[in-house]
């Protein structure tokens, strides 16, 4: 990323915890942030491969994970987000978890069962493709539970994330914001292109028509869940190319600032020469 603004583009990301917040605020177009498209091609590729080489030491270090979770509006990228950003990551050291509407067997749960059962084992990076954000975001705008149940899960999510912290685990968490107009592309690029008429899904127009239903609960899920331990960042996602290097830096850079250590193999190399 060469734009200086762009150096560390958590602060302009970030929703600050604590804060009043809407979605309406933030602009989905990342040109003013990120004006060089080829650059953010570019940047995007070195940020991966430093992700790679940063999740061997965080396996080597053995104590401590990333979770990583993308939500957002149909369309607004989250599986091409996950192709880019990781595209250099060791397949042994990436988990991708796409949480989709809940089996039976997760019905008789509670809603974080199944959240749980997924999170990344210590040394990797978990990748939530959707996430227990659903249960507050879907769940409010259908009405597919109590709306004081629906209350109550703001304050124990941010419990449940204070306690994978605590435990080891950072959270990084991405809203990929998207216009009304750039969805309506995609959705018709879906129907014209044979090649992508298969990811067309006519529930997707439902969703659409709750539009301002979702950005609504997104706002409440923002504003209650970026908490200090387990912010939130709001990437501009109108573009897929910026959308993809921005969050493959943020992701660098909280990799850089864990800076896992691999253990100190606690002999000395004169004791073991190999011929
Ligand atoms: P995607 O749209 O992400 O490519 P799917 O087509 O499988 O994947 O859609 C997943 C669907 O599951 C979405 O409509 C989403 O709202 C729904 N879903 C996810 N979690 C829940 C949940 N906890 N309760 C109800 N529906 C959910």
């Amino acid at each position: 990323m060469t734009d200086s603004k762009t150096e560390d583009v958590r602060e302009a990301l970030i929703v600050p915890p604590g804060q009043p917040f809407q979605l309406a605020s933030r602009n989905p177009d990342a040109k003013p942030l990120f004006r060089d498209k080829d650059g953010a091609e570019e940047s995007c590729k070195e940020d991966a491969k430093a992700i790679d080489r940063l999740q061997d030491e965080l396996y080597a270090e053995g104590r401590r994970a990333l979770l990583v979770v993308l939500q957002g509006i149909d369309t607004a990228g989250k599986s091409g987000t996950i192709k880019s950003v990781f595209a250099e990551t060791g397949p042994m050291g990436v988990s991708v978890t796409a949480f989709g509407k809940p089996s039976e067997a997760e019905l008789a749960r509670d809603y974080l069962w199944r959240i749980n059962a997924a999170l990344p084992a210590k040394g990797t990076i978990g990748i939530f493709d959707r996430s227990h954000y659903e249960d507050v975001l879907v769940v409010r705008v259908r009405e597919l539970a109590p709306r004081e149940d629906i209350e109550r899960r703001y304050a124990q999510i941010n419990e449940f994330e204070r306690r994978l912290v605590e435990n080891g685990v950072v959270i990084l968490k991405f809203m990929l914001h998207i216009s009304f107009e750039e969805q309506g592309k995609r959705l018709r690029a879906r129907l014209e292109d044979p090649c992508k008429r298969w990811k067309f899904n006519p529930a997707d127009l439902d969703d659409r028509a709750r539009w301002d239903q979702y950005q609504a609960a997104y706002d409440i899920a923002l504003e209650r869940c970026s908490t200090p331990h387990a912010p939130w960042y709001v990437v501009p996602s109108d573009s897929k190319t910026r959308r993809n290097a921005l969050i493959a830096r943020i992701v660098r850079r909280t990799l850089e600032d864990m800076a896992p250590e691999p253990p100190d193999p606690g002999f000395k190399l004169e004791d073991y020469p190999i011929r």
